[in-house]
């Protein structure tokens, strides 16, 4: 049913449980799984050194999240990708949606916020209004 999954991932628990259900339901649809996460621009003024270190110092933290997620996905026979991105998790969530003909996103309700009342994270809450396809908000 599903063939172009999408899961964001920020490292949270609510996003590693995501992970876990987006690889059983890639395997249970047959489609492929694509495993995205974003990391927060680096402002270009830093100047050379400190602008390479701060890219290195996020694209490693990131590469941590992906590494943790796909550990809780597992196989996919269909093929699991990941991508790193800088910027805005949301907008980079929705630009993906429209590059890979994504017909199904799956996200975590909350993330690495700090306010624990949210019922719904910012990002979490800024795709399922934008998004021109099926959100599934995992807690
Ligand atoms: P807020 O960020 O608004 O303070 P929060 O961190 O609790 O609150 P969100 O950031 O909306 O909530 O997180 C909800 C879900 O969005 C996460 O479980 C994850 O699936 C996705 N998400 C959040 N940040 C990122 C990111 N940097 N890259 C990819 N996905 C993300
Ligand atoms: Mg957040």
């Amino acid at each position: 049913m599903f063939e172009n999954i999408l899961l964001a991932v920020d490292g949270s628990d609510h996003s590693l449980k995501a992970a876990k259900l987006a690889g059983d339901l890639a395997r249970l649809s047959g489609g492929k799984l694509r495993v995205l996460t974003a990391y927060e621009k680096v402002p270009s003024y830093l100047g050379e050194p400190n602008l390479s270190q701060a890219i290195a110092k996020r694209t490693e933290k990131a590469e941590t999240v992906l590494n943790g997620a796909t550990a809780e996905i597992g196989d996919i026979p269909g093929g699991c990708e990941t991508d790193m991105l800088s910027g805005d998790p949301a907008e980079a969530i929705l630009r993906a949606v429209d590059t890979f003909d994504i017909d199904l996103i799956i996200m975590g309700t909350r993330g690495q916020g700090d306010i624990k009342s949210l019922l719904l994270g910012s990002q979490s809450h800024k795709v399922v209004s934008a998004a021109p396809c099926p959100v599934m908000l995992v807690r």
